[in-house]
């Protein structure tokens, strides 16, 4: 068994049937993050289809100015998904500053539902990793799942004693930090992702299968100084142990 706690199935387009195939061949958990709604529904879909793939509901900080006026439609959502993602906050990649307010009202009111339906949650953090923190603190959350972190150390640190696990992505190998992160984490708290096909193309222009978890896996177990096999149990039972 292997692990992708965080992808998008709705970002594979005519290469979901293949990226499906790899997914059940390879014995892939995969946690199938939602940018918005419809994403959320299209992936619930294919979950029917593949026991392998979680559907998770979120509404991604980059469409919560879309979203910010309907929330509390999104109840019954939140209730019946196992894991709330892609929440989050962005303050590197989103430069229109009007929208942090909404942004924040948005991943609020997740966090809050998250507390109240005890929920994993799925959490996109760039530039915003403080303030973050300090909503997790607030929250008192349940195992959140820091999705591709590049904060600082002093952050991550503080994020551990909340509990967090961290996802290693596929700049793994690629990205010092990463590496570097990769290095400080314990190795109970740590699980992989691809976060759709378009990361690898963004870090070294290949298209990127699920599959690239083997990849990320056999990294890891480099940086760790263990066998690729104990990596991947040890992150597989980190997992498991999230009892979703
Ligand atoms: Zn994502």
């Amino acid at each position: 068994m292997f692990v992708d706690s965080h992808n998008h199935m709705d970002f594979y387009g005519k290469n979901l049937k293949k990226a499906l195939d790899i997914i059940r061949k390879d014995d892939i958990r995969t946690l199938g993050c939602s940018m918005n709604l419809e994403s959320y529904i299209f992936t619930k879909k294919i979950s029917e289809e593949n026991e392998n793939v979680i559907p998770c509901f979120g509404i991604h900080p980059w469409e919560a100015h879309k979203n910010c006026g309907r929330l509390d439609f999104f109840d019954d959502y939140i209730k019946e998904c196992k894991v709330l993602g892609e929440i989050g906050l962005d303050y590197y990649w989103v430069l229109e500053r009007e929208r942090y307010p909404k942004m924040d009202r948005v991943f609020e009111y997740f966090l809050d539902r998250a507390r109240r339906y005890d929920k994993i949650t799925n959490i996109h953090t760039k530039g915003a990793e403080q303030k973050i923190l300090e909503y997790i603190k607030r929250y008192k959350l349940r195992t959140p799942i820091i999705h591709w972190y590049s904060g600082d150390m002093d952050v991550l640190e503080e994020l551990l004693k909340c509990g967090c696990f961290f996802t290693i992505s596929v700049d793994i190998g690629y990205s010092d930090l990463t590496d570097e992160i990769v290095d400080i984490l314990p190795l109970d708290r740590i699980l992989t992702e691809t976060d759709g096909p378009n990361s690898l193309e963004w870090v070294n222009k290949r298209y990127g299968y699920p599959g690239e978890v083997k990849n990320i896996v056999r990294k890891i177990a480099h940086i760790k100084g263990i066998q690729y096999e104990e990596a991947r149990d040890i992150i597989s039972s980190n997992f498991t142990g999230l009892k979703l």
